[in-house]
């Protein structure tokens, strides 16, 4: 039933009948928190076996020899840069094996930018009039809220079925010298779960760009997250640069976050090695090494990409019902009514839904009087501020299924309620 098909006296009967089914959810006092993509307890469990591959009585050396205990290591345990070399699909040489966190080493590789400048800038970001940025947006706010702290001016970029709208993309890089970076979340992207096609990333990696020191921040956080036996493919980005003549123009990230442990996994980075060996000596300085314990209880758990598959599929057994009931929800309530849209991502942690233009704020807002937690609305965009009003990041994956069953049936009502206020106005 399309809702603009409907009379101003069935809109009303309507909100009337949606209305009492809000506030009975409503006087059940709810609190569930639908805010962050966080793995649950049962993912958690998955990698616990880690902690068992090491203990006391087993060598503790690495397979060069060096003890993973001691001092050393700057770029990683030799074992490590190969498994996700693989993973990344550059070389060893091509790597580096950080501490816990991708999102501290994009932190701290803008910052370095900001005081020193990168590999191939001529300047130290910090030391020009402007420095800016191109966000393909809905996106993640974490990178958003690194550009803000830095003072880099973003400039929102429309996501397509495939990608960042390649066409400003490449106008914009063309006629500002002050665009340094873009933010990329290539596969399965925070929040559309959109992977780039071929394309995008043959004119990302070739494209003419006014500033010699232009980077692509290519935060490949999802690469191994799928939800179905029919994977998408990223086409790699590195060999896409070397093959275009911009070798330097990648660092990519990633991280074993939602593979083995959030807060307590393994971060990489990689990129060119002129790129890379720039880097190391500015982290040699930082840092007499990493901990190389974790990384070598990584690599005994999981051993090969092979193992990271399989565990993958695990995962994926515990989210995919979650996905889906998210999905089958949003297509019961809202399916042929003209308020709303969403995507069906094939991997990743999130499903992206835009309402009507302008109702997102409202919406969030009063699933919050019901007890329900969504992440803020306009937080997929940069300032936080959706030119829209429409986009609503739902992560299913934390909640159980009964938690998550409610928590999107408030929200399919809110988003019902909101439409018709906006449609009777
Ligand atoms: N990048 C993206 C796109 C994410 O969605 C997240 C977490 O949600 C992160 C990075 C955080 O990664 P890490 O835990 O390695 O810092």
């Amino acid at each position: 039933m399309n809702y603009s098909a409907l009379s101003t006296a069935e809109l009303n009967d309507l909100y009337l009948e949606l209305q009492s089914k809000f506030d009975a959810y409503k006087s059940r006092k709810l609190s569930l928190d639908m805010s962050r993509g966080k793995p649950c307890t049962e993912q958690l469990e998955l990698s616990v076996g880690m902690l068992d591959v090491i203990s006391s009585s087993d060598s503790l050396k690495t397979r060069d020899g060096s003890d993973s205990r001691n001092y050393g290591g700057l770029d990683g345990i030799a074992e490590a840069k190969e498994l996700f070399a693989k993973v990344l699909k550059v070389s060893v040489n091509e790597i580096i094996i950080g501490g816990n966190s991708s999102l501290a080493m994009m932190h701290d590789t803008l910052s370095r930018a900001m005081i020193h400048g990168l590999y191939s800038s001529k300047t130290p970001w910090s030391k020009l009039p402007a420095v800016k940025f191109l966000c393909p947006s809905p996106g993640y706010d974490r990178h958003f809220a690194i550009c803000e702290l830095f003072g880099i001016e973003m400039i929102t970029v429309d996501m397509l079925p495939d990608g960042p709208d390649m066409n400003q993309v490449e106008k914009l890089v063309r006629e500002d010298a002050a665009i340094k970076g873009i933010w990329c979340v290539p596969k399965y992207s925070n929040p559309d779960g959109i992977t780039y096609s071929d394309e995008v990333v043959d004119r990302l990696a070739s494209m003419e760009t006014s500033a010699e020191d232009f980077t692509i921040f290519w935060d490949d956080a999802y690469t191994v997250h799928h939800l179905t036996d029919n994977p998408d493919r990223l086409k790699p980005m590195l060999a896409a640069c070397k093959e275009a003549g911009n070798p330097d123009r990648v660092l990519m990230f990633s991280s074993t976050s939602k593979i083995s442990f959030s807060g307590s996994g393994i971060a990489v980075m990689a990129g060119s090695e002129s790129n890379l060996n720039y880097i190391r000596k500015q982290l040699a300085v930082q840092t007499i090494g990493p901990d190389k314990i974790n990384q070598l209880r990584h690599t005994r758990f999981f051993k090969d990409t092979d193992h990271i598959k399989a565990h993958m599929e695990k995962h994926a057994a515990i989210i995919k019902p979650k996905f889906d009931t998210v999905l089958s929800i949003l297509e019961t309530a809202l399916s042929g009514g003209g308020i709303a849209e969403w995507n069906k991502p094939n991997g990743g942690y999130f499903i992206s839904l835009n309402t009507l233009d302008g109702c997102a704020r409202a919406v969030v807002s009063m699933a919050s009087e019901a007890g329900v937690t969504l992440t803020k609305a306009g937080a997929t965009f940069p300032y936080g501020k959706d030119p829209r009003d429409r986009n609503i990041r739902i992560a299913p994956t934390f909640p159980t299924l009964s938690e998550l069953t409610t928590a999107i049936e408030i929200l399919c009502l809110c988003v019902q309620l909101i439409s018709i206020r906006k449609l009777l106005a």
